[in-house]
């Protein structure tokens, strides 16, 4: 019988095929596109990525630094009434150091062209691309695997599913259901030409009145180029009958404070839309001879629409489990539990918490609240700056007597 398969060669199965071609664990790789293929994203990379290639490989996060991307030092809230609240990812950057930055924007058509490349470097990767699956049954051995025309391509006893937000085997076979309350909508386009950025590139979240909870993006580019997008949560685009690539433009072209900034832009692409499919601690998301990764198996961040990072993680995290279940020959359920289990350890709280905060923000009074307290408090901002990689402040941020203790303060 063939090795492990993975299904799906964006950032969940390509990092998943990288892991184990590590650990020196033979796999095939199939994907239906032929690379370099777009992907519809905000195309921001969080720390994570960084961590994650460096981990595997510091040779290859060298070469990920020379494709082309845009360093990102900080985030640029926008409150609904315009208040800007700037974040850094750390209090001492230095945006002229030789030190990478801590996040970046790269588009997907180069981001995930470049994990390829990567798979291509391993001798140990079979890696089918332009090969769309059309069936993946299960057999007494674990799963025989077609393609769109019916042909069989192999039958493998671990399937990791990464095939995205549309995956079939995760609704139709692992049970995966969309709820719109663990779901968002999102659309994005380039744009050349924005003016009134921050100094030093900050990718910029606009909460804006109408669209809580969610928002509308700009995240900078090289070239000039940035990317423009709107992303909301699903049960409040259908209540209130939302049509995103509308609300974009009416943004763009009539908002205050961002019309201006897009009087001399020029789009550069047509608007498109995707499915996000949003986290939720402690959810089932492996069987017998299974493992579902990134989007697959719904594991964005259900504030800030991280997904990339996540995936990547989701896909180390099988490989390391597809180790396990080989050396012990135990492809069942109770074995693959395990990897449940580590995606809640790794990615459960930040869901939980993230949830939390998406719920607060949703309400503009208290997004408005926060902006006032937060905004030109030199010693607040310093410690909010740990948030992102402090799982404990974003907690603080939740709790009301963190905020009463700052407003008696003032
Ligand atoms: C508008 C928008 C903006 C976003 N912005 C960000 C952001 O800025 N930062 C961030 O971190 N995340 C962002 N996300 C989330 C991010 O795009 C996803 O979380 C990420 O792409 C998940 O990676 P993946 O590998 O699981 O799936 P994908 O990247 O979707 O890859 C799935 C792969 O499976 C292949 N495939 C599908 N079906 C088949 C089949 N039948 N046979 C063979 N191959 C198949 C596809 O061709 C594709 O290559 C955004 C999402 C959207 C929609």
């Amino acid at each position: 019988m063939s090795n492990v398969c993975i299904v799906g060669a964006g950032p969940a199965g390509a990092s998943a095929a990288l892991k184990l071609s590590y650990l020196g664990i033979p796999c095939t790789l199939i994907d239906k596109a032929v690379f370099p293929r777009d992907k519809v994203c905000g195309d921001a990379l969080s720390g994570k990525v960084k961590l994650l290639l460096g981990r595997l490989d510091p040779a290859i996060l060298d070469r990920f630094l020379q494709i082309p991307q845009q360093p990102v030092w900080g985030i640029r809230f926008v409150a609904p009434h315009g208040k800007l609240i700037d974040l850094p990812f750390r209090t001492d950057y230095d945006p002229h150091t030789d030190e990478p930055a801590p996040g970046f924007v790269s588009k997907r058509m180069n981001f995930d062209h470049f994990l390829i490349k990567e798979v291509k470097r391993r001798s140990n990767i079979r890696f089918l691309e332009g090969v769309e699956i059309g069936q993946m049954q299960r057999s007494a051995k674990g799963y025989i695997i077609r393609d769109k025309a019916g042909s069989l391509l192999l039958e493998t006893p671990l399937l990791i599913v990464a095939n995205g937000a549309h995956s079939r085997f995760s609704r139709k076979q692992a049970g995966m259901k969309k709820e719109l309350s663990h779901h968002a909508a999102a659309v994005r386009t380039y744009y050349r030409g924005i003016s009134g950025f921050h100094e030093h590139g900050f990718i910029e979240l606009h909460f804006i009145d109408d669209i809580l909870p969610g928002y509308f993006w700009i995240f900078p580019l090289p070239n000039g180029e940035a990317n423009v997008g709107l992303g909301m949560r699903s049960d409040f685009v259908a209540s209130k009958k939302l049509n995103l690539r509308k609300k974009m433009e009416e943004i763009i072209h009539t908002k205050a404070g961002i019309k201006e900034r897009f009087a001399q832009a020029k789009r550069i692409s047509n608007i498109e839309g995707y499915g996000l499919p949003l986290g939720l601690r402690g959810r089932n998301i492996s069987g017998a001879h299974y493992m579902l990764a990134g989007d697959a198996g719904h594991l964005i961040d259900p504030l800030s629409g991280e997904g990339i990072g996540n995936a990547m993680y989701s896909g180390f995290i099988a490989a390391d489990q597809a180790a396990d279940c080989l050396a012990a020959n135990d492809f069942s359920a109770e074995m693959m539990r395990a990897y449940d289990k580590r995606i809640d350890r790794v990615l459960g709280s930040e869901f939980g918490i993230s949830r939390q905060l998406q719920k607060l923000l949703s309400r503009k009074w208290i997004a408005v609240q926060m902006a006032n307290i937060i905004h030109g408090n030199r010693p607040l901002i310093d410690f909010m700056t740990a948030m992102y990689t402090d799982l404990s402040v974003r907690k603080k941020l939740l709790n009301p007597l963190f905020w009463l203790r700052i407003i008696a303060k003032r």
